[in-house]
């Protein structure tokens, strides 16, 4: 299964839909509501419909579901015994037109999905010891990737939509998708923090050596790694552009520089200056970041003896060494906040009380924030402070997640929720973050 393609899926669009009728072969069946949803399979635009309806299964009425791809009714969802609390509908996941066991391993485009044993939750006699998704009725999100993933698995997206069955029009408009989530704010934030939590250790587990992937480039990754001036360097630089391209800056410096020695740095604005700016300049802040880095070599020199490595292995703690970060011009709460998680995380380094780190307050980690609601303001302060009480442990720990997800998935305008990691329990309060724009 991990062989199975993982296509990537993006949501773009999706309305309420009123109800409509359907034309089985063996009749007609009538849907209460429903959506039609624009999403994207590896670039190719498809469409979506998913109605909700009623009829007998299992010794009983219960709730269904039908989603259509281009007009070909693919995965069909039936109410699981819980449905009273859930609001849950179940479908079984077939790679092929066989169902997968209980023991196989679901594939890789399921991962952000929640899979269960249909006979687990359906205790009936003929109910399937098979795996299938379980998603509230009405998570669009959810129900288009899965309906999209079987129609990659089945090979159904290369015909045209016009060889297929056209979706009769509905009449009226019907209430909006209800957002996944739970019922109440602690129970949300909780399950928000898991699943944080829950993706950062999976993100790590996928890493290989160096754990310390900080660009695409692995000499540069190297340089950042052996070269503690260069990470305060890196630290220095992060803010205004891209992470890949801060962090790759001080190995191409170096080379333009023909060295890498404090000592000389703080000597030499002008070469410094000189070297960023030089086309392909290192950097967007061509006239700050030289005077940053000539005062953050400075500094190394008179008060760490021009070792920088000196700044963070006397095992302080967390909030000692964020302070000393924030000495250095240049470097705010943000880029002091991530600095400490990173050397913990990242190159091992031992700090203390690691549970007074934060989360570094940047545009990504904003929206995922308001769009989950674990914040209710975008305000430095509120961020850092709801984090330090929703996962006390060690706040910080929220912040590599956050960034990832806000970089990746929850992007500004249209967030690609269907294949969101936190998608299962994200609200998706998706106005709330369309005001947040860089620091
Ligand atoms: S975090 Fe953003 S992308 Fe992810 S589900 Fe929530 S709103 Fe969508």
């Amino acid at each position: 299964m991990e062989n199975m393609p993982n296509p990537k899926i993006q949501l773009v669009e999706m309305k309420a839909l009123g109800p409509f009728s359907w034309h089985w072969p063996e009749g007609i069946e009538r849907f209460e509501r429903g959506w039609a949803a624009v999403a994207t399979v590896e670039g190719q635009e498809v469409h979506v419909r998913h109605g909700i309806g009623r009829r007998d299964a299992y010794g009983r009425p219960r709730v269904r579901s039908v989603t259509w791809v281009e007009g070909d009714p693919l995965v069909e969802g039936v109410e699981s015994d819980d449905f009273d609390r859930s609001e849950a509908l179940l479908s079984l996941i077939k790679v092929t037109k066989h169902h997968l066991k209980p023991d196989a391993t679901p594939p890789p485009g399921y991962l952000s999905l929640p899979v269960v044993v249909m006979a687990d939750e359906i205790r009936t006699p003929g109910a399937p010891q098979s795996l299938a998704v379980k998603l509230r009725h009405d998570d669009v999100a959810g129900w288009t990737r899965h309906a999209l993933l079987r129609a990659v698995a089945w090979d159904r997206l290369r015909s045209q939509p016009t060889e297929r069955e056209v979706l009769p029009p509905v009449s009226d408009v019907g209430p909006a998708p209800a957002n996944v989530q739970p019922q109440d704010d602690s129970e949300l934030h909780a399950a928000v923090v898991n699943a944080l939590l829950a993706y950062a250790e999976q993100h790590k587990s996928a890493q290989v050596e160096p754990t310390a992937e900080f660009t695409q480039d692995q000499e540069a990754n190297e340089f950042l790694l052996e070269n503690d001036f260069a990470f305060l360097t890196g630290v220095l630089f992060d803010q205004g552009v891209s992470a890949e391209r801060a962090w790759r800056a001080p190995f191409l410096l170096r080379q333009r520089l023909g060295h890498f020695d404090p000592e000389r740095i703080a000597q030499d604005e002008a070469g410094v200056r000189e070297a960023i700016a030089q086309p392909p300049k290192l950097h967007r802040y061509i006239e700050k970041t030289p005077r940053w880095l000539v005062l953050a070599a400075r500094r190394v020199m008179t008060e760490y003896a021009g070792d920088a490595g000196a700044i963070w292995s006397d095992h302080p703690s967390a909030s000692e060494l964020q302070d000393r970060f924030k000495a250095f011009v240049g470097i705010g709460q943000k880029k002091a906040a991530m600095a400490v998680e990173i050397l913990e995380r990242d190159r091992g380094v031992p700090i203390r009380d690691m549970e007074r780190s934060d989360i570094a307050y940047d545009v990504h980690l904003r929206r995922v924030f308001l769009r989950t609601r674990l914040a209710d303001l975008d305000d430095r302060d509120h961020m850092i402070t709801r984090a330090r009480e929703l996962y006390p442990e060690r706040p910080g720990a929220l912040d590599l997640p956050s960034w990832l997800i806000g970089r990746s998935w929850c992007r500004p305008g249209v967030p690609d929720c269907a294949s969101c990691p936190l998608t299962q329990v994200c609200p998706k309060d998706i106005e709330r973050a369309s005001q947040v724009v860089s620091a």
